[in-house]
């Protein structure tokens, strides 16, 4: 016997790198304008005296902002730092049960870490060849599902009918969909929280709009749910969402003009890019995301074209893991870097 036997011990999840130097980012999926002037303006103006007090617990401010703007109660909102504090207590929560979690072999690599980490049994579900879901693979008996939809690295989004298939052959679990980008392509499934007590819908500020370095996430779901949330949230930490966070995600809110505008530009210059990468030789799966998952033409290798890409100051992610390593995830940058991109694409690709 020994303290090792009693330390939980886990595989992290690996975010991308933040470099410290100036390079090209486009390997997190931020997103490459400022977050609204209005969030800025709402900061400057701030009582920082009131740093001295703990935060409002219950985050109301921000929350009812949330259920403002998305034409919902704030007893239907649960707000967290980021969205992965949000999943991390969707996962507690809702997955205590013995039966396994299903989500997809190739999705957001945070889900297996909090299964792990919180012991909750789990089993992947293998995406088709085409990186397509299929809803079938989510019937029979678990202990709940999650699903990202867009799904990530992927960028594919599967239509509604494809979550309330999964919903209707799961009234006995918890079905979590997670919408961090969402705001990038397809329809969200939030109005089906009145239809369906078992959806929780998830959402984030990190993408769409820009505030990633905020940490605010969120999530909807019929009362009772979010009541069993908070239950847990307060079992852990009260003051989760701090006066800051508070202040900005609200400002964020009441700002949709700038906050369509900023997706828009987005979208537009994901058109073009894929257009520009097309013409390279990448193939891809039409992309709902901020950002694009493209294999490299023959007979280049993803995992070289990221280090070369690296060297040449412009930072991708490559999964280095067996069904997604030929294919580099880009996130969708200003016009100027998708064509510095581009560019150094051009250079590498005509090298070998
Ligand atoms: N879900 C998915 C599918 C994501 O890609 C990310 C971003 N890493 C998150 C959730 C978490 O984002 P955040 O914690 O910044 O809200």
């Amino acid at each position: 016997m020994s303290i090792e036997d009693n330390i939980r011990k886990v595989v992290p999840y690996v975010p991308g790198e933040q470099p410290q130097k100036k390079v090209i980012k486009l390997n997190t999926n931020e997103c490459p304008y400022p977050p609204s002037p209005k969030v800025i303006k709402a900061l400057e103006e701030a009582d920082w005296g009131r740093l001295r007090l703990y935060p409002d617990p219950k985050s109301e401010a921000l929350n009812e902002a949330i259920a403002w703007h998305y034409g919902v109660e704030s007893s239907q909102v649960f707000t967290g730092v980021g969205s992965d504090d949000v999943l991390s207590m969707l996962f507690l929560t809702f997955f205590a049960g013995d039966k396994p979690i299903l989500f997809p072999d190739i999705t957001y690599s945070f889900y297996d870490v909090w299964a792990e980490v919180y012991r909750i049994p789990y089993q992947t579900r293998a995406l088709k060849e085409d990186f397509a879901t299929d809803p079938a693979d989510y019937y029979g008996e678990n202990g709940g599902v999650v699903i990202a939809n867009p799904n990530a690295p992927t960028g594919i989004y599967e239509g509604l009918s494809f979550i309330t298939d999964i919903l209707d052959h799961n009234k006995d679990s918890v079905v979590i969909v997670d919408e961090a980008y969402i705001d990038f392509g397809g329809e969200t499934a939030l109005p089906l929280i009145k239809q369906y007590d078992n959806l929780i819908v998830v959402r984030t500020t990190s993408k769409s709009r820009a505030l990633a370095g905020m940490r605010i996430g969120y999530c909807f779901g019929n009362e009772r749910l979010i009541k069993y949330l908070n239950d847990v949230k307060y079992s852990i930490n009260s003051y989760t969402m701090n006066y800051p966070a508070i202040i900005a995600g609200k400002a964020s809110m009441e700002d949709t003009e700038y906050f369509l505008e900023t997706v828009n530009r987005v979208k537009q210059t994901r058109s073009e890019t894929g257009e520009k990468l097309r013409e390279l030789g990448f193939t891809f799966p039409d992309s709902q995301t901020n950002f694009i998952f493209a294999k490299p033409p023959e007979p280049f290798e993803a995992k070289d074209v990221f280090e070369r890409l690296k060297e040449a100051g412009i930072y991708v992610r490559h999964f280095n893991k067996p069904r997604i390593k030929d294919y580099l995830r880009i996130s969708i940058g200003t016009d100027d870097e998708m064509m510095m991109l581009i560019n150094t694409l051009k250079g590498l690709l005509k090298r070998k």
